[in-house]
């Protein structure tokens, strides 16, 4: 069958969830994708953040077949090395001491939020306890996690959702404070809001919010699985300001492809919330995913990741303000690192459309922003290469 064949397939078998662009992958090789009829393209969008170290990559490919060749899953009810392998890299990694793993991010948003509630019940034996989410917030699809997400056409064909849920605006901690009641148990923001437009928390508001969650004694939850695992140039979005959180989440580059998420905690909120019984899943954790979360975290290392970030980040940031300064149709460049988006004064379908054509992966974030999230292995001459096509579709 060739590419239109197979897209007229999929379109008479697969549930119309998305808009697909027109184009069936077939292979990736570095930071560039080839379609079924061979033609290459460079790739600014890494699966959704999830593609870090870029594709074909020999001992990344090498650690999952030697661990196919052993053993694929066993259950959580009994101990398996990769699993411990990598939670103790998280941890090494995050600064947390507790790790669940999760087989995706929505799944470790869940997580999330049971802990908090679980948290909040130990204090008081009340079920009745709220959560304060932000809005243009995106946390996954499943039911918890999308109740707590802030752009409401997400939601609304879905209500009601877990309830007890309020939103406040980022980077604004009076609109928390009037979010804020007794019955709180947990502040919950994507460091850098990623889906909803590429919008970085401030460092001063992330420490008001730790200030507010010691005062009251309420979990402070980051989502790092889009804005974590290097993208900002530090392993995780929170460290570069040194604010803490009590629980995190983590997936898309966790493994690199291979599905899985976690969420992370203090010994505090390990030790006061989710006991044997509370939680569990079948896959979560399994040695093949955790094979390639041990993976992924020895190649950061040793390939200085989060340096090329910094750099490569830096001189991205540089071109693309070059972009806006000359196309008044863009009205915002925002982000940092490797996770950035300009936002025009109107949809981008058209634009990403045109740079698909031309051999380059752009993707949006809400309906006016292209945002920009390459393999975090990208040297300045992919930038350059971008920007090139990206001129072009302007
Ligand atoms: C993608 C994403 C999720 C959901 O992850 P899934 O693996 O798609 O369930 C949650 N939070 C953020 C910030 C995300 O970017």
């Amino acid at each position: 069958m060739n590419m239109k064949e197979y897209i007229e397939e999929a379109e008479g078998a697969l549930l119309h969830t998305y808009n697909r662009y027109q184009v069936v992958f077939d292979k990736g090789e570095d930071v560039y994708l080839y379609d079924l009829e061979g033609k290459k393209y460079l790739d600014f969008v890494s699966g959704i953040g999830v593609f870090a170290l870029g594709y074909h990559d020999e001992a990344y490919n090498d650690a999952l077949k030697k661990q196919i060749d052993k053993i694929i899953h066993t259950s959580n009810y009994y101990y398996n090395v990769p699993a411990i392998e990598a939670a103790k890299a998280i941890k090494k990694a995050s600064g947390m001491d507790r790790v669940f793993f999760t087989n995706s991010g929505a799944e470790a948003i869940e997580g999330a939020i049971k802990t908090a509630r679980k948290y909040a019940y130990l204090k008081d034996g009340s079920t009745d306890h709220e959560i304060i989410a932000f809005e243009h917030s995106f946390h996954g699809r499943t039911m918890g996690a999308l109740s707590i997400t802030g752009t409401k056409k997400y939601r609304e064909a879905f209500e009601p959702g877990i309830g007890n849920i309020k939103f406040a605006e980022l980077n604004d901690i009076e609109s928390v404070k009037n979010c804020l009641s007794d019955k709180t148990c947990a502040i919950i923001l994507e460091t850098v809001q990623g889906e909803g437009g590429i919008r970085p928390a401030k460092e001063e508001f992330l420490k008001q919010l730790r200030e507010l969650c010691d005062a009251k004694d309420i979990l402070l939850i980051f989502d790092e699985i889009q804005c974590g695992m290097g993208r900002t140039g530090s392993m995780f979005a929170w460290q570069k300001f040194g604010i803490k959180p009590d629980v995190m989440t983590s997936a898309k580059a966790l493994g690199c492809g291979v599905p899985v998420g976690a969420f992370m905690m203090t010994e505090k909120a390990g030790q006061s919330s989710l006991v044997a019984g509370d939680h569990g899943t079948t896959y979560g954790g399994n040695p093949l995913a955790c094979a390639a979360v041990c993976q992924v975290m020895k190649e950061f290392e040793e390939k200085d990741i989060l340096k090329n970030v910094q750099e490569v980040g830096a001189y991205l940031w540089d071109k693309l303000e070059e972009v806006k300064s000359h196309h008044s149709e863009i009205i915002d460049h925002r982000g940092v690192g490797m996770i950035q988006g300009l936002e025009f004064d109107g949809p981008v379908a058209e634009k990403i459309n045109a740079a698909l054509a031309k051999g380059l992966v752009l993707i949006n974030a809400g309906t006016n922003i292209i945002r920009i999230m390459p393999p975090l292995v990208i040297s300045k001459k992919h930038v350059d290469e971008m920007i090139g096509i990206l001129e072009e579709c302007l």
